[in-house]
């Protein structure tokens, strides 16, 4: 059995996230991918966050359609039992794998530009070794892309990545601890950034959103200005 683990702050959950987890799913036969709302984001703990009951609801509400995408609650609580502490994937992963069998294949699903990052991401290393990587990448991103991205302990060196250039958006990486499928196709135009000022100036938002966490952004005033 294949699951997917796809973490993100979901601060709206919109048309892009599902159509990753959704592509993902298609082409990698997953059975499940787990939609983990943060309750702390890591990456932005220096911004303001919608609660995370609003962000959870959101996904909820995403994922009605699809019996593949499934809301989780293991980002519910913070990391640690520190008050505030991120929660962090390579936990995330670890306690879904506690779950699987042995032939069971785990995949984390990202967006290029968060995986980007992924060198400065906690434990990096010890979490591309617990499971594959499913990036959805961008027109114009190759795997050498992501491969440049790696933490350098298990980069590629130059001449290995250097032919990727020319290469589609597409494929697969198999290196020692690293097993990552670019998946090209998915990206959508939006981010939840533009949502939120979208939000904030009261433009509608429909075309970017799920219809129902459209209304409920609406009924529960989020993103309002002041809000
Ligand atoms: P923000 O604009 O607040 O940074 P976001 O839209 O990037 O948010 P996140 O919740 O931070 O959303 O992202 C969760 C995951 O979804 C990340 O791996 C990110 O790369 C991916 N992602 C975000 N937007 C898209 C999109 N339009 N298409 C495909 N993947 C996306």
């Amino acid at each position: 059995m294949n699951i997917g683990v796809f973490g993100g702050s979901f601060d709206p959950i919109h048309r892009g996230h599902l159509a990753l987890a959704q592509a993902a799913a298609d082409r990698f036969s997953l059975r499940q991918v787990l939609f983990v709302p943060a309750n702390v984001p890591p990456h932005k703990q220096k911004q303001p966050v919608t609660a995370f009951v609003h962000r959870y609801a959101m996904v909820v509400l995403a994922t009605q359609d699809d019996k593949r995408c499934v809301p989780s609650l293991l980002e519910s609580g913070s990391g640690g039992g520190v008050a505030q502490a991120a929660n962090y994937s390579i936990d995330t992963v670890r306690r879904v794998k506690r779950t699987l069998k042995k032939a069971d294949r785990l995949f984390f699903l990202t967006g290029i530009d968060a995986f980007k990052d992924i060198a400065k991401w906690h434990e990096a290393q010890a979490l591309l070794a617990e499971c594959e990587f499913i990036v959805a990448s961008r027109p114009g991103f190759s795997l050498r892309d992501v491969a440049e991205s790696l933490p350098e302990a298990v980069r590629p060196p130059a001449a290995v990545t250097k032919p990727f250039q020319k290469q589609a958006a597409t494929g697969d990486l198999v290196l020692p601890g690293v097993t990552l499928h670019l998946l090209d196709g998915v990206q959508q135009n939006v981010s939840a950034t533009t949502i939120r000022a979208a939000a904030a100036q009261g433009k509608p938002l429909g075309r970017w959103l799920d219809p129902r966490v459209a209304e409920y952004v609406r009924k529960m005033g989020l993103y309002r200005k002041g809000a």
